[in-house]
């Protein structure tokens, strides 16, 4: 696909922190660079455009629109398709519209158990009148009408089609550049791909990977509030989940360089249809137990296996269906 010279690009957000939305800011001085290349023609977070806005293009007139969030109100859904219908090409944004990301977790309970904890039972929560959001208040002035709050959190690629996906909790800057590069370039990779990331395993380019035992062989995982690890030494090697071995590379390391092992936010290797799945058979293949309280010895300072191996990716379980929810 052929680009024209000023590419016309959108940003949007849906069910996300923000933190993608300051990753294109942390480009620093190379943003300056990307708004030469560019025309933004909507980025509400940023400037101030109306949907009516992007209603009033063209079909196929944004060439480039970069959704980050999951999906998780009607009026995210609302918004995607009608950027997917107004734009050449989707980017899903980060790791939630990439594969559901942290608040994908909240498909472990039921929407009416998630309604209930936040605005009654959570302990910072003060509601004596137990009053609940509803789509459709009745005013004096006329209706007042908030989105609806879906069953469950879906990754952009659930709702609508998605042309590349670029990954990370946010997104690196390296990574965001490398991405933007490669659109701007014209010589497209095939659809689906992981854009700005490495086709390698983050432990293959780690700087601890020379210090990674041949085997590995774990008797008892630690927290990493309990120790301060060694900076030279592989952190798996020291007992704590790393995750790295299994997470696709390309985010030069950042949790590893500051002491912290890797939780996944780059997603799974290419071909990998589950991360968790893939995560929890690596875990299994490097405990050193035998049997059943071994085991659970050596898991048991894993106080949230489900929210450690899924922390990202939740909702792009293919099991993800049968996951029986939980009430609070
Ligand atoms: S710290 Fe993690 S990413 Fe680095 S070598 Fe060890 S397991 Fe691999
Ligand atoms: S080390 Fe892992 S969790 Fe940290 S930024 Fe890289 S991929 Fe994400």
């Amino acid at each position: 696909m052929n680009l024209p010279a000023k590419v016309k690009v959108a940003f949007y957000w849906n069910a996300s922190c923000g933190g993608c939305e300051e990753a294109i800011v942390d480009l620093g001085e190379d943003l300056f660079k990307v708004l030469e290349a560019v025309d933004i023609v909507f980025w509400p977070v940023a400037l101030d455009f109306k949907l009516e806005d992007v209603e009033r293009l063209s079909d196929g007139e944004i060439d480039v629109a970069f959704i980050n969030g999951g999906i998780r109100f009607s009026e995210h859904e609302k918004v995607v398709k009608l950027l997917r219908r107004k734009s050449k090409i989707v980017v899903a944004y980060g790791s939630c519209a990439h594969l559901g990301g942290i608040p994908g977790l909240a498909n472990l309970w039921t929407k009416a158990s998630i309604m209930d904890y936040v605005y009654l039972k959570a302990p910072s929560v003060v509601n004596e009148s137990k009053t609940l959001p509803k789509e459709i208040t009745q005013t004096d002035a006329g209706d007042l009408e908030l989105p609806a709050f879906l069953d469950a959190l879906k990754p952009l690629g659930q709702v609508i089609d998605v042309d590349y996906y670029v990954p990370g909790c946010p997104p690196t800057p390296n990574v965001t550049l490398k991405a933007i590069e490669t659109l701007l370039s014209g010589k497209l990779p095939p659809k689906g791909a992981v854009l700005g990331a490495s086709a390698r395993a983050l432990c293959d380019t780690c700087p601890l990977n020379e210090t990674k035992p041949e085997k590995l062989a774990i008797k008892e995982f630690r927290r990493p509030h309990t120790f301060i690890p060694d900076p030279k030494k592989c952190l798996l090697a020291q007992g704590l989940l790393c995750l790295g071995p299994v997470t696709r590379g390309g985010c030069e390391a950042k949790c590893i360089k500051a002491n912290m092992p890797c939780t996944g936010c780059f997603g799974p290797l290419d071909n990998v249809l589950d991360f968790g799945a893939r995560a929890l058979s690596f875990i299994a293949s490097i405990i050193d137990q035998r049997d059943e309280e071994g085991i659970k010895k050596a898991l048991g300072p894993i106080i949230d296996l489900v929210g450690q191996v899924y922390k990202f990716s939740l909702p792009s379980c293919p099991l993800r269906g049968l996951i029986k929810r939980k009430e609070v």
